[in-house]
């Protein structure tokens, strides 16, 4: 073998924001604080300030390998954190404040975190959490200034600080070190359904290449002129890679901070002249509402990536009419995350409009550097749109098993169950028909809860469904369908079981409609069907 003659650097995670302060030293990173004023920085500053953080974390006595966990929302100090941790050769143990304490409490045991930051509005949590991590837990750091330090009560031998005087007493003479590209940067735990969450964690190789591909044409196509609004947090698979894409060419961050409501973000949007956006569904449908409800638009808004779950197609026409492009991903924590996106290819082209919404409903097709098959009982299943497999994964930001549970490792070639079914069509589009344990079986026949809950939506009086199994004598699993109405209108479901009509085979209209006022979401976003089959399927 004649080896290339060129240089060798690690791909690490502080080279971005290096580059970024460097190249794009005036690029914006907007946040938007709990008091809903607005704090505007640079890249240049934002770095310079993860060297001081550095030193400071040196200075608590963090060594690399390290997990430093982080219960904070989307903002410049949780960024310069994301930097600053990693950049020492530490793990960010990102953690969602949203799940139950218990979950918290075992997830930052389980990541043996031996510092915790958390926004002030966090801070009840902090003190409810660390009696049950008083073994390893030796600091915590409040995310705001000296007057904004809270009285939290913390067990003997854990020390409350607040963040703005230990970066103040820090150094900013500090030099980003090298090290193994392979090494951990972030540990995300997944919250699935069902019992305990299990710790992703990332590599600075990994999360670099999933950067740089994210940020190609036919992806999130990141330009320095874009301003970017991740509303997908942070402690969200590192908000989509995007605090890695956005940086790295040099592309305005805008952070929204707690202020997740619909009022908010179309303000935020517009004001801040977002041009590119992502987050889940459920965030689209409240944004889309509220513009129904009480006119206006989105003025500089251009693209939104959704994923998560499935961004439903009749939406996405609404959303056109808005002048925006909505593109589908799809992934999950354990493929950090993208695997697939929605851009089209030649032959989408040649399709008429109908077509190509069809098309743009589907989750999209794989990027450059994973890979994925759809298996079924004779293996891979063929590429015709119609033949469902389990998606199987596989690639550079591809987790090889959870942490500290060596049961679960697979090998560098081995492909990852996702837990998810669907076809892929013969140009490789991936449509996704459901998370396996949600699919509805009715005599014999699969039925697709996604294309259920997409037909439902598309009507005039409903904003939200879910369609899950319920058992049924005669068919096995019969499709029971729950709307939520669109404000104001009063949804029949006769109407709706009518408006499947045509729509989809006879056995698949849900037998029953039942009209709620809102439907249960998990801490990521998701529609709870767990809970909803707890409830319904009885
Ligand atoms: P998480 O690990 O919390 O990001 O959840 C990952 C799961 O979300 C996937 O396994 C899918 O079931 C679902 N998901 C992600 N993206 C999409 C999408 N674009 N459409 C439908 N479901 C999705």
């Amino acid at each position: 073998m004649l080896m290339g003659l060129m240089q060798h650097q690690p791909l690490l995670v502080s080279s971005i924001l290096r580059h970024a302060a460097r190249h794009h030293g005036a690029g914006e990173v907007v946040s938007r604080r709990d008091d809903a004023t607005i704090e505007r920085t640079t890249y240049a500053a934002l770095e310079r300030r993860a060297r001081r953080l550095a030193r400071a974390l040196l200075a608590l006595g963090v060594v690399p390998g390290e997990r430093v966990g982080t219960l904070a929302m989307n903002s410049d100090r949780h960024l310069e954190l994301y930097y600053a941790i990693m950049g020492i050769g530490a793990v960010c143990n990102t953690i969602n404040p949203r799940l139950a304490q218990d979950d918290i409490a075992y997830i930052a045991d389980h990541a043996e975190d031996g510092i915790l930051f958390a926004d002030p509005g966090f801070a009840a949590i902090v003190a409810a959490v660390a009696p049950k991590l008083a073994s390893t837990l030796r600091h915590v750091v409040i995310m705001g200034d000296a007057a904004s330090l809270p009285d939290i009560p913390l067990p003997a031998g854990i020390r409350l600080h607040d963040y703005e005087t230990l970066l103040a007493a820090a150094d900013e003479d500090y030099a980003w070190p090298n090290f193994d590209e392979n090494a951990a940067c972030g540990l995300c735990y997944t919250s699935g359904t069902t019992g305990r969450p299990k710790g992703v964690l990332f590599s600075h190789r990994a999360t670099v290449l999933h950067a740089m591909v994210t940020a190609m044409g036919d992806a999130t196509a990141m330009r320095a002129t874009n301003r970017v609004l991740p509303v997908v947090p942070m402690f969200h698979v590192n908000a989509w890679g995007l605090p890695f894409a956005a940086p790295m060419a040099g592309a305005a961050l805008v952070l929204p901070g707690r202020h997740l409501d619909p009022d908010s973000l179309i303000a935020l949007l517009n004001g801040e002249r977002v041009t590119n956006a992502a987050g889940v569904p459920t965030v689209w449908l409240g944004v889309l509402a509220k513009l129904r409800e009480r006119g206006g638009r989105l003025a500089t808004l251009q693209r939104v990536m959704s994923g998560g779950s499935a961004f439903p197609r009749s939406l996405m026409a609404e959303y056109a009419r808005l002048g925006v492009t909505v593109s589908h991903a799809w992934g999950m924590t354990e493929t950090s995350p993208i695997v697939t996106w929605n851009s089209p290819k030649p032959s989408t082209l040649a399709l008429d409009s109908e077509a190509r919404l069809d098309e743009q409903a589907r989750q999209g097709r794989v990027v450059f550097g994973v890979d994925v098959r759809a298996e079924n009982e004779t293996g891979e299943a063929p590429w015709d749109g119609r033949t469902q497999g389990n998606f199987v994964v596989r690639g550079h930001w591809v987790a090889s098993g959870y942490y500290r549970m060596p049961e679960t490792a697979i090998g560098d070639d081995d492909w990852f169950p996702t837990g998810d079914v669907g076809v892929i069509t013969p140009e490789g589009f991936v449509t996704l028909t459901d998370r396996t344990k949600d699919l509805i079986k009715s005599g014999g026949e699969w039925i697709s809860s996604i294309a259920i809950e997409n037909i439902a939506v598309a009507h005039p009086d409903v904003a939200e469904a879910a369609a899950i199994a319920i058992p049924d004598p005669k068919w096995g699993e019969r499709p029971l369908l729950i709307v939520v109405p669109r404000q104001g209108r009063t949804p029949e479901p006769e109407a709706i079981r009518a408006f499947y009509h045509d729509k989809v085979p006879r056995w698949s209209v849900p037998d029953r409609v039942v009209v709620v006022e809102s439907l249960p979401h998990g801490a990521t976003g998701k529609i709870l069907k767990t809970e909803l089959r707890r409830i319904y399927a009885r």
